[in-house]
């Protein structure tokens, strides 16, 4: 296994944003998991230290949590090929989908025991009695056992799941269930996730949360933003708005800087300078339908105000051989507007992100959601989606399909606006249409947006969840 170091931040940094009240009941609650804790170790077991929405969050919770007093540490399982063919399989059929068809039998559990001992072996050694070891989706559920039998208390946390149970979550829950069923406690994101054979009693509701000081949530000014997409070669502004030497700040806290980029629009060539932009950022995966955003928009173009230009915003997928789909999806939305007529193509601008730098990566995106007028999260199905939560933290109005996680995430018409049906593109057209005609609308929904966040999904009520988890651990 691997130690993933964290440097501790102070949750100062973090309460300032709040009103006092807030900031003293976090300030009383770190206090409070110093003493129930009392010098034990809150452990974070997972499969990956860098790219996806689990890495990112415990990337600052730990920080956070360090940055309180709490000895918080994080270590990565090592894997086999086959070990992550399984867990790969177990997370496509928790999402409800049949995967790669693979079996999910004696000879797989064999697999799957076998590699969670061998880190059992290394991992044991240093967790004492009284420790609390967050263990964190199918990839650790098999380390309950072995935690517990340590004197530790072993928490199993599953980020993903799916509102409407069918035969593929069946399978993969007959297949977890034993090893969750023993956990001291199981966290879910939502509760329409819970199977039901969890018992209540040590089961928690924890939502994720963004952390406003990422290199991806940041405030930017605006001429931040319009040096940098100009610099990155995606909005039509003069050289001597580029910004030459433009710095940005990485998630460790030193400097990185921008890289001049060019080609990184694959169609629709360089986004006007006075363009209104409709933005969807997500991993090319059919699930988050960018066709769908690519066909409604661009039928219901006369509906739109001449200004308004979409860009569909994602990974450079080319020549990344370990995610052929990605590559396909965006094949086909490039295929996609080649059917547009022309007036639509000039108006419709997909693009890659290079991934060889994530935190540029990460500043790249920041600088565009702040650009957009709308963004918006056609999804098909989201577990939980941060590039909603990302965007309304900017104050964005935001489109989203009323789908997972979504749901929680947008009170419709309030902090944004929901899609019923994700797949009705008429509907979907109509409603950006109708939100860039209404800036009073856009606003109210931005400003209601920001709020929402700041309520719900920042990082101190995550941390006050985990202290609330870890008093009735405690008193069990
Ligand atoms: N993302 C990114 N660059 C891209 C596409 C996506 O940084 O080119 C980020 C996005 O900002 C978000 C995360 O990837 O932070 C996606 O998380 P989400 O929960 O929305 O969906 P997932 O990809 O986990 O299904």
């Amino acid at each position: 296994m691997r130690d993933v170091e964290v440097d501790p931040i102070s949750l100062e940094r973090l309460v300032q944003l709040f009103e006092p009240e807030r900031a003293s009941l976090a300030a009383a609650k770190a206090e409070e998991a110093q003493k129930l804790l009392d010098g034990s170790i809150v452990w974070n077991v997972n499969a990956t230290a860098s790219g996806g929405g689990v890495a990112e969050m415990l990337q600052a919770l730990l920080a956070y949590g360090r940055g309180a007093g709490v000895d918080t540490r994080w270590v990565v399982l090592d894997g086999t090929p086959e070990f992550f063919t399984i867990t790969k399989r177990i997370h496509n059929l928790l999402h409800g989908s049949a995967g790669d068809r693979g079996p999910l039998g004696d000879a797989e559990r064999r697999v799957y025991d076998d590699v969670l001992a061998d880190n059992l072996e290394s991992f044991l050694p240093r967790v004492r009695r009284g420790d609390v070891v967050l263990l964190h989706d199918p990839q650790t559920a098999g380390m309950v056992d072995g935690v517990r039998a340590a004197g530790a208390h072993a928490v199993w946390r599953s980020h993903i799941g799916r509102d409407i149970t069918n035969e593929h979550t069946d399978q993969a829950w007959d297949f977890l269930r034993p090893y969750a069923e023993k956990a001291d406690a199981v966290v879910f994101s939502r509760d329409d996730y819970v199977p039901q054979w969890v018992d209540r009693d040590r089961l928690c509701i924890v939502p994720p949360s963004l952390d406003p000081f990422s290199t991806k949530n940041l405030d930017l000014p605006t001429a931040d933003v319009d040096a940098t997409l100009a610099r990155a070669g995606l909005v039509d502004l003069d050289p001597h708005e580029r910004g030459e030497g433009l710095t940005f700040t990485r998630r460790d806290g030193t400097s990185g800087r921008l890289r001049e980029h060019e080609g990184l629009i694959i169609t629709g060539g360089i986004v006007p300078r006075d363009a209104r932009v409709v933005l969807q950022v997500s991993r090319w995966d059919r699930l988050k339908d960018m066709r769908g955003v690519l066909t409604g928009f661009a039928a219901h173009l006369d509906e739109m105000p001449a200004d308004a230009h979409l860009m569909l915003v994602g990974p450079d997928v080319y020549g990344v051989s370990d995610d052929p789909e990605g590559a396909e999806v965006l094949d086909d939305c490039v295929a996609a507007w080649r059917e547009l007529p022309a007036e639509a193509q000039e108006r419709v601008h997909l693009v890659a992100l290079p991934m060889d730098d994530v935190d540029e990566n990460a500043h790249i995106v920041n600088a565009l959601q702040r650009h957009a007028t709308v963004v918006v999260q056609k999804s098909l199905f989201e577990g939980f989606g941060l590039t909603v939560t990302e965007p309304m933290w900017k104050g964005k109005p935001v489109v989203a399909s009323k789908v997972g996680g979504i749901q929680d995430q947008i009170v419709d018409g309030e902090s944004g606006l929901l899609l019923l049906d994700p797949a009705d593109l008429d509907a979907f057209g109509r409603v950006v249409a109708s939100l860039l005609a209404d800036e009073e609308l856009a606003a109210r929904l931005g400003a209601g947006a920001r709020e929402r966040v700041r309520d719900r999904f920042l990082g101190d009520r995550h941390l006050i969840q985990y202290v609330d988890l870890f008093r009735n651990l405690v008193a069990k």
